[in-house]
């Protein structure tokens, strides 16, 4: 993610920003062009619900973001709203991601933001609709879940990841769908009978050795998700890396998008394990507890080549 200057005195700030914490002035995020503008009146809808600071076309209405956002918890549901605005905040990153890669938005985009609280929702996604669970949200039980299902990153910009890689399956693998099958398998393969598999015996022992994740077993499209988020996860933190100067020994994390992951990766391998490190002098575990054997660096390669296609 890059770092925004505050258009009134230069302090660098974040796209999230509301305020500058230096001169005051009210920031607001403009999309499509992905600026941060400053001093605004105009304000998002939103901007209480979902802590939003994007600029809306009008004052009082809601912006780009919040509109793809179908359904919500409703008023009376505090705790889901705090939820709600968490997720709304991790859309608002992906969206910009996505924006910075130069990726059209899928068909069709929608998100349902809801809790299982009160109502069984299963995260997924359906012809470009995105269902997030907003318990998600909640620490506590994103970490057991995450625990319990061997996910290390499951996190909710992980799940925006995920879901959104779904929903670019469609348009990225016409490209090359013999190649995609190739690496991930016939994504037409019954799905409930894969996942019904999956968590009756597990994954494979030696997932690791072809999958970047034990879930990324379950099923050709479940590894193609997974793979996805994991590409957006690697530019994003690179590109973070590089905006802010970080330098690992030799290598110089790169914004560019047009360098391929390949090429990256010598960049991404040296500053994820100089960050594990550093974490582990924090008394924290890795922030990036993967490793990157060569069939799972061929399905990064194949999404990322994809995607610099398709990116306008
Ligand atoms: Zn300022
Ligand atoms: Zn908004
Ligand atoms: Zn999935």
């Amino acid at each position: 993610m890059r770092a925004f200057p505050c258009a009134v005195c230069g302090l660098l700030l974040t796209f999230e920003s509301h305020t500058c914490v230096r001169c005051g002035s009210a920031q607001g995020f403009r999309w499509p062009d992905r600026r941060l503008l400053a001093p605004v009146q105009s304000r998002c809808a939103n901007v209480e619900l979902a802590r939003c600071n994007w600029l809306p076309a009008r004052d009082g209405q809601l912006c780009f973001s919040c509109a793809l956002t179908r359904t919500r918890p409703a008023d009376s549901d505090v705790a889901a709203l705090a939820a709600f605005a968490r997720a709304e905040g991790a859309k608002r990153w992906l969206l910009v991601e996505l924006g910075e890669l130069e990726l059209p938005l899928p068909a069709g985009l929608t998100f349902d933001l809801l809790s299982s609280e009160h109502a069984p929702v299963m995260t997924g996604h359906a012809d470009g609709l995105i269902t997030l669970d907003l318990a998600e949200a909640d620490d506590a039980r994103r970490v057991a879940a995450r625990e319990e299902m061997g996910e290390p990153y499951r996190t909710l910009l992980g799940h925006m990841r995920h879901e959104v890689g779904h929903a670019y399956f469609p348009l990225l693998s016409s490209l090359a769908l013999d190649r995609v099958r190739a690496l991930f398998g016939d994504e037409r393969e019954d799905y409930q009978a894969a996942l019904d598999r999956h968590y009756e015996t597990g994954p494979p022992e030696d997932w690791a050795s072809s999958y970047v994740s034990a879930y990324a077993t379950t099923h050709p499209s479940e590894d193609w998700a997974e793979t996805f988020a994991h590409v957006l996860h690697i530019r994003d933190s690179l590109q973070t890396a590089a905006e802010h100067g970080v330098r690992v020994g030799d290598t110089n994390p790169r914004l560019t998008v047009t360098a391929d992951l390949r090429t990256l990766l010598g960049d991404w391998l040296a500053l994820s394990y100089a960050l594990n490190a550093i974490n582990r002098s924090m008394g924290q575990e890795d922030l990036y507890p993967f490793t990157l054997p060569d069939p799972v660096v061929d399905k990064l390669a194949l999404i990322d080549e994809l995607i610099r296609q398709t990116a306008r």
